[in-house]
């Protein structure tokens, strides 16, 4: 191990990565081509139930297959293209993380808007993030879930990384929270069921989040939830910290060793000082610790159940107007939390009903108490505080709360942000080569990702909406559409293969 091995031991592990590198990116390859496959098998199930419908006349069978050929085409365009930065316009911008930004775009040839999530790859490497980077893009491009924001695609250059999703233009749970200050408790019925709904979905694909928090809470036109931000989790680096600094006793004159000089702050300051920062503190590198649970704080081994705390100290803040442990500076806040016994009080001005204290008391407690440790999502939701909500319907129901969403570029729910820094509307690079991976991109090899699939439009028509002109010249078969390369024959040419 030690000595002349060395060097030979470094190169093998290099070799290692890189063997894991193009395994995933073999793995990752094939899943998509099988999905593809799936996706259009189910497509042309569909046309043929409607072309077996006997009311559908010869004109109007004519005219869905000539539609489903120009969408198929579209779509094949999507999947062979590769995706590049340049493909799209930049708008406004209407998040800043820790590792980049967030903006609407628009698809160049389609029209179509999203947001573009944009992230530095030397930041993440610093930071240690690209396992984390990695487990976003997978866990968006395998949940399908009506509760969770949509993957279309993921692309990369030399330095960043980017995702490409739906754009969800309601705005995000803590600019709700910061304009409302409370809810009722019927309108956080609505959201926490949804938020209940959103967990549950990706706890079944056996992804944790570990960082539900307001700022990941998205709202689409429709005032419906998604959970977003997956991996990227920024959980509070204790690892400067010993266990001891979190006991009661420390607490008393913890304040004094961060800042000796620093007075004490009353409680009432401190919650504005917490006003004040949070938005600041979201976009930090840290990001608040103010929903995490107190087992993945100690780094002692936790499971899914730290979302259903998460889950609980969200809930707590939309009914009280601040979060259970909220304090002026993060390590206290931490310490809070890890002695939540002492510091979980409810309020009597919030008057809470009784059924609320008692599930938020039964979220955020220790582990083995907490409900949904062993029973998962439907031990929460058969809580009488639910009482009323229909859990199978609650996303074709009126939400809470309608966003007003005026059309489809409007960003007035998002904070705005100075664009005084200059951004560049392209990347470096040109020229054909410029999306092609440099060497030291091993580490994000498998980044790659295309689902236009889900584009919202993708919908087979009424026959009603086809009735329109079209004169026809020959009708195109159902095989011919869903041949592998029917593509060639109906664009006139043929696409190079795909790299990478
Ligand atoms: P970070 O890892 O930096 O927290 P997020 O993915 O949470 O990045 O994005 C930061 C902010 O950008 C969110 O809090 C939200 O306000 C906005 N945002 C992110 N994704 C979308 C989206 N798909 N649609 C609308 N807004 C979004
Ligand atoms: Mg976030």
């Amino acid at each position: 191990m030690e000595g002349n091995g060395g060097e030979v031991e470094e190169m093998s592990s290099a070799t290692k990565q890189r063997v894991a590198a193009a395994k995933q990116y073999i793995e990752n390859h094939y899943k998509e081509q099988m999905k593809n496959l799936l996706e259009r098998r189910e497509r042309r199930n569909i046309l043929e139930k409607k072309l077996a419908d006997a009311d559908v006349s010869e004109e109007d069978q004519y005219n869905l297959l000539k539609y489903l050929e120009k969408k198929e085409t579209e779509y094949m365009r999507l999947q062979r293209h590769k995706m590049g930065v340049d493909d799209f316009e930049l708008l406004t911008m209407i998040g800043k993380g820790a590792f980049g930004e967030v903006r609407v775009c628009r698809e160049k040839t389609s029209g179509h808007v999203y947001a573009m999530k944009k992230l530095k790859k030397s930041e993440m490497l610093r930071r240690g993030q690209v396992e984390h980077v990695k487990a976003e893009r997978n866990l968006l491009a395998e949940v399908d879930s009506n509760c969770i924001v949509k993957l279309y695609c993921s692309f990369q250059d030399d330095d960043y990384l980017y995702l490409i999703m739906e754009y969800l233009p309601g705005g995000d749970m803590m600019t709700l929270l910061m304009r409302k200050d409370i809810l009722t408790e019927d309108e956080a019925r609505f959201y926490v069921a949804e938020i209940v709904l959103a967990v549950e979905s990706i706890h079944k694909h056996n992804y944790i989040h570990r960082d539900i928090k307001p700022d990941n809470l998205l709202l689409d036109r429709h005032g419906h939830l998604r959970l977003s931000d997956f991996g990227l989790c920024k959980p509070l680096d204790c690892s400067t910290i010993h266990e001891g600094d979190f006991s009661i006793e420390s607490n008393s004159n913890s304040s004094k060793k961060m800042d000796p000089s620093a007075p004490k702050r009353t409680q009432q300051e401190q919650l504005q000082h917490w006003q004040k920062n949070r938005r600041m503190l979201a976009y930090s590198t840290v990001g608040t610790p103010d929903y995490i649970a107190p087992e993945v704080l100690l780094k002692k081994g936790y499971g899914m159940e730290c979302d259903w705390w998460s889950v609980g100290a969200i809930m707590y803040e939309m009914l009280v107007g601040y979060p259970p442990f909220y304090s002026d500076e993060p390590m206290s806040t931490c310490r809070k939390i890890v002695n939540w016994k002492t510091h979980l009080k409810f309020p009597e001005e919030a008057k809470l009903s009784q059924e609320a204290v008692e599930l938020i008391s039964k979220l955020l407690c220790s582990v083995h108490q907490r409900l949904g440790t062993n029973g998962g999502a439907p031990e929460i939701k058969a809580h009488p505080w639910f009482n009323g909500i229909d859990w199978d319907r609650i996303f074709q129901m009126e939400a809470a709360f309608i966003p007003e969403v005026n059309d489809d570029l409007d960003t007035q729910n998002f904070e705005k942000f100075d664009e005084s820094e200059h951004h560049t509307q392209t990347s470096t690079k040109s020229g054909p080569w410029r999306k092609m991976l440099s060497s030291k991109d091993i580490n994000f090899v498998g980044y790659t990702y295309k689902n236009f699939e889900i584009v919202n439009d993708y919908l087979v028509p009424g026959v009603a909406e086809l009735k329109k002109k079209n004169t026809r010249p020959k009708r195109p078969s159902i095989k011919s559409l869903f041949d592998e390369d029917s593509e060639s024959s109906s664009t006139g040419y043929v696409m190079p293969p795909k790299f990478g």
